[in-house]
């Protein structure tokens, strides 16, 4: 074998359908609630948000979705992605697993983001929808919608957290140069935002607060709609293209995955990676390990309670079940923005509760001495968030070393980190620290969470 392969970039291997993993659970996941009624909400209640094409995939139980041929046509522009074996890092590692990793970092943006970014622009252009609003954290979501927009004609409008607003002035460029308008918030172009701006004048802002003013505004107009980047079922959905690429490329590597592991922030890439293996092994298939990473500083699946709770922090949005650590939460200001939410996608946290994946929380430094060493053995540098993946493939791959066996790794490296120096830099200079989160912030964010009594 050689000491890297990277696979055909063959146009013609580009999945034609995006895998829906509700076709083969067990059990459906619980309904989305509307919040006044807390009964299950209907296309209708929806409609204000999304074009229907987007919310019939969001409750469809088909198992195949097609993929409209003018979305294959934008990704055949980075699709395929490469999948690579580490044959370096296994020998710096010294370690008999065989690892691989998945790399989206190839896309115009950086990541996988523009896997559900130009399918959403794509439904929204179809629905005559004029402009889209949205929320980024670190601007990767906002990056990638914005360059959809830019190709479907769609005027984008990104409420950017403002910390990350200040601190991450290159994706707004990026951004920017897309064509997208791109807002601090919380802003004055909101009741929400200015609700916020009024407590406290300097909020930094957060996910939760972001997503209200972006939902609000949309709510308002009839040509403007809503897109959210992560989460939801549709969006999960569109991922699976990725995975079911690795699916092709580790059969043409005569190789199948023992372990599979993503980073988790809303759950996207995870379930982007994992769903085509879960699917398989629930239609009879080989027993995968599956390991969602997350932050110790936001751990939604590993400390969150499962419950209903708001997607947003001014209650806008319908009610899902899912890991949360309350719609209030606000985690302190570590460097994986990505992975800043306060909840997780219902459908990854149905799959957890169903004891069909594993969840671990890891801290932000051991987090970047992975990335360092997977830069020093592989040449890539990840994404702050995509660190989270490489930590838990080299702990397996350790582990593998301890007990003498050879198994199959196969990792999501979800981005590459090259508008995240600084974090980089801070972590050279000694200047990242562990952060803990606010237990009792965190006791009262879950004692506010909505009652369905
Ligand atoms: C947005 C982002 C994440 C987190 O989102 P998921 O929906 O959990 O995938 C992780 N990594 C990168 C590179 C991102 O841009």
């Amino acid at each position: 074998m050689p000491d890297t392969i990277k696979y055909l970039l063959d146009e013609s291997r580009i999945p034609k359908f995006w895998y829906n993993l509700i076709a083969d659970l067990p059990s459906p996941p619980p309904p989305v609630l509307h919040p006044g009624t807390k009964q299950p909400v209907g296309p209708d209640d929806l409609a204000p948000l999304f074009p229907m094409s987007l919310i019939q995939q969001e409750v469809t139980t088909e198992r195949e979705v097609e993929i409209p041929g003018p979305v294959r046509e934008v990704y055949k522009q980075w699709r395929p992605t490469p999948l690579f074996r580490a044959r370096r890092l296994e020998q710096a590692l010294d370690t008999p697993a065989r690892i691989y990793y998945k790399y989206e970092g190839v896309s115009p943006a950086g990541s996988h983001k523009p896997n559900t970014a130009v399918a959403q622009a794509f439904y929204n252009r179809e629905a005559g929808i004029r402009k889209i609003t949205t929320e980024t954290g670190a601007g990767q979501w906002g990056s990638a919608l914005a360059f959809a927009g830019a190709l479907f004609g769609i005027q984008i409008d990104v409420y950017m957290v403002r910390v990350s607003y200040q601190q991450k002035p290159y994706r707004r460029a990026l951004m920017e140069s897309y064509g997208a308008r791109c807002v601090p918030s919380p802003s004055n172009e909101t009741a929400s935002g200015r609700a916020i701006l009024a407590q406290r004048a300097d909020h930094p802002g957060s996910l939760g607060i972001a997503i209200s003013e972006a939902v609000e505004l949309a709510a308002q107009r009839d040509d403007t709609k809503y897109a959210l980047g992560s989460v939801l079922n549709h969006v999960l959905l569109h991922q699976t293209v990725l995975g079911q690429e690795c699916v092709g490329q580790m059969e043409m590597a005569d190789d199948y995955p023992d372990i599979v592991i993503g980073c988790t922030g809303g759950g996207s890439n995870f379930a982007g990676i994992a769903f085509p293996y879960l699917g398989a092994q629930l239609r009879g298939g080989k027993a995968v390990r599956i390991i969602a990473v997350e932050p110790s500083a936001c751990p939604s699946l590993t400390r969150g309670r499962y419950a209903y709770d708001f997607g947003d922090t001014a209650h806008l949005t319908p009610l899902t079940k899912m890991h949360t650590l309350g719609s209030t939460f606000t985690p302190p200001g570590f460097h994986a923005g990505g992975l800043r939410y306060h909840g997780m996608a219902p459908l990854v946290s149905h799959v957890k509760e169903l004891g069909l994946i594993e969840a671990r929380a890891y801290q932000q430094t051991a987090c970047f001495a992975a990335g360092v060493q997977f830069a020093r053995t592989e040449g890539i540098l990840p994404a702050p968030e995509a660190n989270h993946a490489v930590r838990a493939a080299i702990d397996e791959a350790l582990r593998c070393r301890e007990d003498g066996v050879s198994r199959a790794i196969l990792f999501n490296l979800c981005g590459h980190g090259h508008f995240d120096m600084q974090a980089y830099i801070d972590y050279f200079s000694g200047k990242l620290a562990d952060l803990e989160y606010d237990e009792a912030e965190l006791a009262m964010a879950l004692a506010g969470l909505p009652s369905l009594g």
